[in-house]
C-alpha cells in the first residue's frame, strides 16, 4: 500500500514556500493515498536556543496551517513528531547505519551551520537521520516534499538500503520523492538565490500564510526586482532571478505556467505586476490565513486533532519499531 509522509517545522511563521511547495500538493495528494503530516517538532529543536513557549505555540498553528488549506484531519493522519517515541528509537538504530560521509555532504547542515559549524548540534548534524526516521517508520513509500528536500531523501533510501541489506531482510521501502508544481523552490523576495525560509531573520524576505492583506501587499511591493520590464519568454528570465521567483510564484497561485504569465504582462514594469500579484496572493492566502487565526485562538480543536492523530501514528509505528528491533538483535522486553 501506497503511503505518504510528509512534515513541517514548527520552527516559525509558515510561509508562501511552505504551501506551494509543500503544503497544496498534500491537499491534493490526500484523496489518493494514506497520509501522515507530521508538525516535526523534534526538528525545531536542533537550532538552540529556542522559547519552549513559542514552539508550543508554533506547534499548533503548523497544525492549524495544515488543516486551514484543506487537509482532512478526519482522513488523514496530523500529529506531532515528539508525541510518537519510535521516531527517537528509530534514530538511533540508524544512526548505527547511516555514515558520517553520508552526513557530510549534506547542504543543509552547511548553510544552517554557517562558519561556526563545531558549535552546531548533534541535533542539526543527524537531522537527516531522524527525518529518514519520521518516514520510514510508517513504512511511507512517498515524501512529497519541496525541491530543498531532495539531498535528506537521498540519504534516507540509503540509510533504509543499508538497514536491509545489512541485516538481509526487505524490511523498509525506499521512499519516492514527490516534488511537483510550479514552485518547488520559493526564493526569498529579498534574495532571489535564497530560499524563502521560516529561519529567515528578514520578516520581508517571505510572505506568512497569517499575514493581513495590507503586509502581504507591502512585501510585494517592496520585494527586489530588476529596472527591466517583464519579457516575453522564459529563456530570458535565466540571469534574472529575483524576476524568474516572482513570476514563477505567481504561475504557482494562479495555476498557471511561467509562459502564460509572460505572455500577459510582456513588456510591462514590475509596479502593474506587482498590483495584480498582491491581489492574486491575498485572494489565495487570505481564508487560509483567517481560519488558522480562527483555529488557534482557542486551542481545544488543534490539540483534540493532534492528540488523535499521534494515537492513530502509534499504531502504525508501534509494530514497526517492534519488528526492526527485533531484526536487530535486541531482547523483546
Ligand atoms: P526552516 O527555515 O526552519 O528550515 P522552512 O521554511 O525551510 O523552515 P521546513 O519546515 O523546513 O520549512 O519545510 C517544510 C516543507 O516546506 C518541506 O517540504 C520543504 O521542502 C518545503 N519548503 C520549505 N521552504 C520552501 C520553499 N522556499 N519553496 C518550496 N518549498 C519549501
Ligand atoms: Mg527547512
Amino acid at each position: 500500500m501506497n503511503r505518504i509522509f510528509s512534515g513541517v517545522q514548527p520552527t516559525g511563521n509558515l510561509h508562501l514556500g511552505n504551501y506551494l511547495g509543500a503544503i497544496r500538493n498534500w491537499v491534493q495528494l490526500q484523496r489518493d493515498y494514506n497520509s501522515i503530516f507530521c508538525v516535526v517538532d523534534m526538528h525545531a529543536i536542533t537550532i538552540p536556543p529556542h522559547d519552549p513557549a513559542e514552539l508550543r505555540r508554533a506547534t499548533r498553528e503548523v497544525a492549524a496551517g495544515m488543516i486551514a488549506s484543506g487537509i482532512d484531519p478526519d482522513e488523514c493522519i496530523i500529529f506531532n513528531q515528539s508525541a510518537v517515541p519510535a521516531h527517537a528509537e528509530l534514530t538511533w538504530i540508524f544512526n548505527c547505519v547511516a555514515r558520517i560521509g553520508w552526513l557530510n555532504r549534506m547542504t543543509q547542515f552547511k548553510e544552517k551551520a554557517g562558519k561556526n559549524r563545531e558549535n552546531a548540534t548533534v541535533g542539526l548534524y543527524d537531522y537527516p537521520v531522524l527525518m529518514a526516521a519520521d518516514v520510514l517508520v510508517y513504512k511511507g513509500t512517498h515524501v512529497p516534499v519541496g525541491d530543498d528536500q531532495k539531498q535528506h531523501l537521498e540519504l534516507m533510501r540509503d540509510t533504509a538500503q543499508a538497514f536491509n541489506s545489512m541485516y538481509g531482510v526487505d524490511f523498509f521501502p525506499l521512499p519516492e520523492p514527490m516534488i511537483f508544481g510550479a514552485a518547488t523552490r520559493v526564493m526569498s523576495l529579498r534574495d532571489g538565490t535564497k530560499k524563502m525560509s521560516k529561519s529567515d531573520t528578514s520578516e520581508y524576505s517571505r510572505i506568512n500564510m497569517t499575514d493581513e492583506a495590507d503586509e502581504i501587499a507591502q512585501k510585494i511591493r517592496k520585494a527586489k526586482t530588476d529596472p527591466h520590464p517583464i519579457p516575453e519568454t522564459a529563456e530570458e528570465l535565466a540571469d534574472r532571478p529575483e524576476a524568474r521567483n516572482l513570476i514563477a510564484i505567481y504561475a504557482a497561485l494562479e495555476g498557471s505556467e511561467t509562459d502564460a504569465v509572460l505572455k500577459n504582462f510582456a513588456g510591462k514594469g514590475f509596479g502593474d505586476f506587482k498590483k495584480s500579484f498582491a491581489e492574486l496572493a491575498v485572494e489565495t492566502l487570505g481564508p487560509i490565513g483567517s481560519e488558522m487565526k480562527r483555529l488557534t485562538e482557542d486551542t481545544t480543536a488543534v490539540d483534540a486533532v493532534l492528540k488523535k492523530g499521534a494515537e492513530r501514528a502509534r499504531e502504525i509505528a508501534d509494530p514497526v519499531i517492534r519488528e526492526a528491533k527485533e531484526i536487530v538483535g535486541f531482547l523483546k522486553p
